[in-house]
């Protein structure tokens, strides 16, 4: 049973459409991905009905932009409910936040002699309703005044550099709460990747364990070996799940392919066990994990 957690598409950043990250997922030999795109459900249905048709197991989920401490930390959730009004709300305040600073951003790099337009980079978004850094990033490099993404992000997005505006995101407990009354389970994304290290210290992650939290991502690209074992004995003392994934970006991420860190199956489980314990007693539909139907006997 091979399965990926943690995957984008054309739904924010990714490169692929929902669709075609399915089709690679069944290339790529895997049995289940989540789908979880930056702040939005837009992609669940397209993903949905293609893992239908190919025979793949579908986990709708996100992944949230949140604070805690004045650092960026992102939240995966798995079965949240996006019509559920208070986590839609707090959604759509970010997803807000991330058009508003658009403007400003662009604003920014003009002054240090960067013209890149709004229409360039509405055209790179498409229909994504979150936008992203990463599509300015493309503009960038199209327009060739960088090589690729990363040297995007060092020269001019990231922060400190001339390009970089911050933006709205909820508080990471609050966040988790909300994605537990929607019915969902919380599992913190890369906790020791870029920016969020510094605040996710054994005390953070216990209060937020406390708050919550059903999870760590601990197998991502992003963490070195000692930081896998480390957060793995932190899981284990906080009795967290644990989570392995590969942050799919499509093009848009190097060294994240598809399968690269996978989840174990009773891991899985777990987490399915928690968003169900959330989901119990709640008066309206949940949101469910997508399972191929099964075929008929004899075929
Ligand atoms: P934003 O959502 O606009 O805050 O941009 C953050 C997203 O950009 C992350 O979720 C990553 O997908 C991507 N990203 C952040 N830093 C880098 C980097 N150094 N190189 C490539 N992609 C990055
Ligand atoms: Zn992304
Ligand atoms: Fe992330
Ligand atoms: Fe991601």
């Amino acid at each position: 049973m091979r399965i990926d957690l943690h995957v984008h598409s054309t739904a924010s950043d990714g490169t692929k459409t929902p669709a075609e990250v399915v089709d690679l997922a069944v290339a790529a030999g895997l049995d289940v991905i989540a789908l979880t795109d930056h702040d939005s459900a837009a992609g669940w249905d397209e993903a949905a009905a293609r893992a239908r048709e190919v025979g793949l197991t579908m986990v709708p989920g996100m992944e949230i932009s949140t604070k805690l401490d004045g650092a960026g930390v992102h939240l995966l959730a798995y079965l949240p409910d996006p019509s559920y009004e208070p986590l839609a709300h707090e959604l759509s305040r970010i997803i807000e936040g991330r058009e508003g600073r658009l403007g400003a951003i662009l604003e920014q790099l003009r002054t240090a002699g960067i013209d890149v337009t709004d229409a360039e980079v509405r055209r790179q978004v498409g229909s994504a309703p979150a936008i992203g850094r990463p599509h300015i990033a493309d503009v960038l490099v199209a327009r060739g005044y960088v090589a690729d993404r990363t040297e995007a992000f060092t020269r001019w997005l990231s922060a400190g550099q001339p390009g970089f505006v911050g933006r709205y995101a909820p508080a990471t407990a609050t966040m988790v709460e909300l994605v537990n009354a929607s019915g969902g389970a919380a599992v913190i994304a890369h906790p020791w990747g870029r920016g969020s290290r510094r605040v996710l210290d054994e005390q953070a992650l216990s209060e937020l364990a406390a708050a919550g939290l059903a999870g760590l991502e601990v197998d991502h690209r992003d963490h070195r070996p000692s930081d896998t074992a480390a957060l793995r004995s932190i899981a284990a003392r906080l009795g967290l799940v644990v989570t392995g994934s590969s942050d799919f970006h499509g093009a848009g991420k190097v060294d994240h392919e598809l399968g690269c860190h996978l989840t174990a199956p009773e891991q899985l489980d777990r987490l399915l066990e928690i968003a169900a314990s959330h989901a119990r007693g709640r008066d309206r539909a949940t949101t469910q994990v997508v399972r191929p139907r099964p075929q008929p006997c004899g075929r």
